[in-house]
């Protein structure tokens, strides 16, 4: 395979590479060939630029529904049906990246784990063991909580909290991405991803008792 001529970083939004079917230059990043339109196969770019999102944390959610929904009638199988298998399979593989980018992006919490792997800053660890005293302390308390939850309304109480807290952990989270502050960023991720196992935990147990 040739080495894309790029202006830039490879796959990035203004990388040029040859269109497979003309040979004419393409955008990298673009679904069509500008000069025959056909169908390009997904290159390189990360999943904001698969979905023209700019590289940020705070984005709503119908921000990233339209830029995916519109994308991906784009390359929807019926437009293809009458076109030449390769553009068929090309669309296909074109809605698989959309879809992971779709996946990563709308869930908040995936959302600032790309974030921060992209600006060099990844969530050490597993993610099972708890670095920070003071996370921990939170953690083991609020487990604590729901261990001794012993009716559905205490069960439901822990859950009502963990999301409320979620919901401010949230927004530390948002500010800490506008300011830059990777390492603050970091902590209110990994505490938004133990609130969110803390929730689900909570839910599992309510099902337990209705079941
Ligand atoms: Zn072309």
């Amino acid at each position: 395979m040739a080495t894309p001529f790029t202006d830039t970083a490879p796959g990035g939004a203004h990388s040029i590479r040859p269109c497979w079917s003309c040979r004419g230059p393409a955008a990298g990043d673009a679904a069509f060939c500008e000069t025959c339109g056909v169908i390009q196969p997904p290159g390189q770019e990360d999943h904001f630029a698969r979905l023209g999102l700019e590289r940020r944390f705070d984005l709503d959610a119908g921000t990233i529904d339209r830029a995916y929904f519109a994308r991906q009638r784009q390359v929807h199988p019926d437009r293809f049906a009458r076109r030449a298998p390769r553009e068929a399979a090309i669309a296909e593989s074109r809605s698989v990246s959309l879809n992971a980018a779709y996946q990563t992006l709308r869930d908040p919490l995936r959302r600032a784990t790309y974030l921060l792997e992209l600006a060099g800053h990844p969530i050490a660890g597993d993610g099972k063991t708890i670095a920070d005293p003071e996370l921990l302390a939170e953690v083991m308390e609020r487990r604590e909580a729901l261990a001794e939850a012993d009716s559905p309304e205490a069960v439901a109480a822990v859950a009502a909290d963990a999301r409320h807290e979620r919901v401010s952990a949230e927004a530390a989270l948002g500010a800490a991405f506008a300011a830059g502050d990777y390492p603050a960023a970091r902590r209110h991720a990994t505490r938004l991803r133990y609130l969110g196992r803390l929730a689900e935990e909570a839910r599992r147990r309510s099902a337990m008792r209705a079941a």
